[in-house]
C-alpha cells in the first residue's frame, strides 16, 4: 500500500517517546517498533491492504496515547487498537483511545 507521501516501500513515518523515555518508531504500513526496529511482542505487520488500513488507524491512535504509556504498556495498546479499530469503524479515534487507556487501567477523567 502507498503512503500518502507517495513512497511504496515501507518507511518509517514518525516516532515518539514513551512516559519512560523509550523510543516507538510508526512506520508507513501500520507497524509499531520499539527501539532499533525490534518488533513489540505479538506486534506484527500487516499482511493485506484491509489490516494495513486498520494497522495504520491504530497506530496513530497509539501515537496520541504514547506519553502516557511506559514502553512495556505499548504492545497491549498496538493490540488493543487494532481489535477495536476491527470491530467499531464507526467509532471516533478519541473514543478508541479512551478505550485502550481503560484497557490499560490507565486514569483518562
Ligand atoms: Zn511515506
Amino acid at each position: 500500500m502507498q503512503c500518502s507521501c507517495g513512497c511504496s516501500e515501507v518507511h518509517e513515518v514518525a516516532w515518539r517517546r514513551t512516559a519512560d523515555n523509550k523510543r516507538v518508531t510508526f512506520w508507513s504500513d501500520g507497524l509499531v517498533t520499539g527501539p532499533f526496529g525490534f518488533n513489540l511482542r505479538g506486534v506484527g505487520s500487516a499482511k493485506s491492504a484491509w489490516s494495513t488500513k486498520r494497522d495504520l488507524r491504530a497506530a496513530w491512535i497509539v501515537a496520541d496515547l504514547v506519553g502516557f504509556l511506559d514502553f512495556s504498556e505499548v504492545g497491549a495498546a498496538v493490540k488493543t487498537a487494532r481489535k477495536l479499530c476491527e470491530k467499531s469503524g464507526w467509532t471516533t479515534k478519541a473514543a478508541i483511545g479512551r478505550a485502550v487507556l481503560d484497557s490499560l487501567d490507565k486514569r483518562t477523567e
